[in-house]
């Protein structure tokens, strides 16, 4: 199985016949979004501004070839960015061939949570982060519309799988793995006939217990958020899924503050504690279900709004399910993640967006209830 960051390499590519007239380096960033969206941009602003022609034009314009014989990526959802790929073209020396190097780490992350590259910088690289429909929200129960509808159906969701947690950039992504058919969920509201299959989880949370969730609930800020990411089956794989107006749906759930974590969460946690120690990027978590992870809360009591990724691209394609009831996590456990460092020795804590307006759209709540 190989799931490892992406490592450093080169890769000759020969008979190039159509190489610049001037020796150039382009730099790429290889971009893992969070939930499994691959995309690619130029670094050398000489050569293409963030967002213009996409790097797979420029770089078909320059170097056709590189472009088909690009490295696979591995197929883990994170937040990860991944590069530099450096080209240097050499002109002189072997006319015939393109060294390309890849490296783990960026020296300046191209988007971050705070600072210049913070969120209100990133519609100026990704515009759909400017749209309408963006996530994450307020949530203000009261207004919200009443609507009791079927219930979720959760398939294999107490189904135990070998687990593993990988550091990406940004966040670290916990997945499961193995031959056996992965969870999904239909009904709802989920639109008739259409299900979606579970591709991995993540959390958001903050440096301080009143920060971290992404949603909020009456203004409320709770000390973190997780998100089950789900593709839509008809698309057969989240990579297909990501760009389609329909291919995506998350089930968000608060963390909250409690005096044991349950037992999914302990597991999680203890993984999180042992990339504390060994400094490696990703663990072996053993077995865990979904329902584990959950602490068995029901799926029964939650809000339902179109939204988007919470992080860059945004791509408003999300359907989105915000439950009422938190997971229990440990302050021991909510320390184990702040104490979590990516490549660059930097905490992954703070890692949410600030909430979005609704723009008119509507939040569904399915649950008889008086706000
Ligand atoms: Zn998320």
């Amino acid at each position: 199985m190989v799931r490892s960051i992406l490592s450093l390499f080169s890769l000759l590519l020969a008979g190039n016949a159509q190489v610049p007239t001037h020796p150039v380096e382009i730099t790429i960033f290889n971009f893992h979004g969070p939930h499994g969206q691959i995309y690619q941009e130029l670094l050398n602003p000489e050569l293409a501004y963030f967002g213009s022609p996409t790097s797979a034009q420029v770089l078909s314009n320059l170097i056709p070839q590189f472009v088909q014989t690009l490295p696979a990526l591995p197929a883990v959802s994170t937040n990860e960015v991944r590069g530099p790929i450096s080209l240097p073209v050499e002109q002189d020396a072997q006319p015939d061939h393109i060294i390309v190097h890849a490296e783990d780490e960026l020296d300046t992350p191209h988007w971050s949570y705070s600072g210049p590259t913070g969120p209100d910088y990133w519609p100026k690289i990704y515009p759909e982060c400017g749209g309408k429909s963006q996530s994450p929200i307020n949530i203000q129960p009261y207004m919200t519309y009443q609507r009791p509808t079927n219930p979720i159906m959760a398939e294999n969701y107490n189904r135990l799988y070998p687990a593993f947690i990988v550091k990406g950039k940004k966040n670290v992504d916990i997945s499961f793995e193995g031959p056996k058919q992965m969870p999904w969920i239909a009904g709802g509201y989920i639109p008739y006939g259409e299900s979606y299959q579970f591709a991995g989880l993540h959390m958001h949370w903050g440096s301080k217990n009143n920060v971290g969730s992404e949603h909020r609930v009456e203004g409320f800020e709770f000390p973190g958020e997780a998100h089950f990411v789900h593709f839509n089956r008809k698309y057969g794989n989240l990579t297909n899924a990501v760009d389609k107006p329909d291919g995506l749906l998350v089930l968000g759930f608060f963390l909250q503050l409690a005096e044991k974590s349950g037992p999914g969460i302990s597991v999680i946690a203890d993984g999180i504690r042992s990339l504390n120690e060994s400094g490696n990027n990703e663990v072996d978590i053993g077995k865990l279900s979904i329902d584990a992870i959950l602490g068995h809360i029901p799926l029964v009591e939650y809000f339902f709004y179109q939204g988007s990724l919470t992080t860059p691209p945004c791509s408003e394609n999300v359907l989105w399910h915000v439950f009422s009831t938190p997971i229990q996590i440990s302050q021991r456990d909510l320390d184990a993640f702040r104490n979590l460092k990516n490549e660059d020795g930097k905490s992954y804590s703070d890692n949410n967006r600030p909430v979005l307006p609704l723009n008119g759209r509507e939040v569904l709540r399915n649950v008889l209830r008086r706000y």
